[in-house]
């Protein structure tokens, strides 16, 4: 079982995606990555900012250890929550990987820019789309140091 610190706490994964098969696909390779984690689930960049900063109904909500971002979402999307994170001292810490089916040059470069910890597209076939998911998993949550909770 994957613990971020030692304690048996389970790593804290927001996913910020508006596509809801998307979401279902996302969680099925966790499963896959046999990982143990808590998969939080916002729907635009608005919701993602209010669960950063514990506001309204996210009060309780954790400071997750990593999160899956998508692009092209309504309300707020992917572009200005990056660019509002790295602005954020509370929040620039914490890795972000995008999750998109833009592969536009200009995104990758424009996400990197705002220094995303990695840019990865979706793929439309459902098998490898659960590779890519427990890729990012195995990774993320097995290979890779994490900052510590703050
Ligand atoms: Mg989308």
């Amino acid at each position: 079982m994957l613990t971020t610190d030692g304690t048996g706490r389970l790593a804290d994964i927001l996913l910020v995606e508006d596509n809801e098969d998307d979401v279902m696909l996302t969680r099925k390779g966790f499963q896959r990555a046999k990982l143990k984690i808590h998969l939080h689930h916002v729907e635009n960049g608005e919701d993602c900012m209010a669960f950063l900063r514990k506001k309204g109904s996210f009060a309780t909500a954790p400071t997750p250890d990593l999160i899956l971002l998508d692009l092209n979402m309504p309300v707020m999307d992917g572009r200005e929550v990056l660019a509002e994170m790295v602005q954020d001292d509370a929040l620039n810490h914490i890795p972000v990987v995008i999750l998109t089916t833009s592969e536009d040059e200009r995104d990758v470069l424009e996400m990197y820019k705002l220094r995303c910890s990695a840019y990865t597209t979706k793929p439309v076939d459902f098998n490898n789309f659960l590779k890519v998911v427990q890729g990012i998993a195995d990774f993320w949550l097995t290979l890779v140091v994490l900052p510590p909770q703050r």
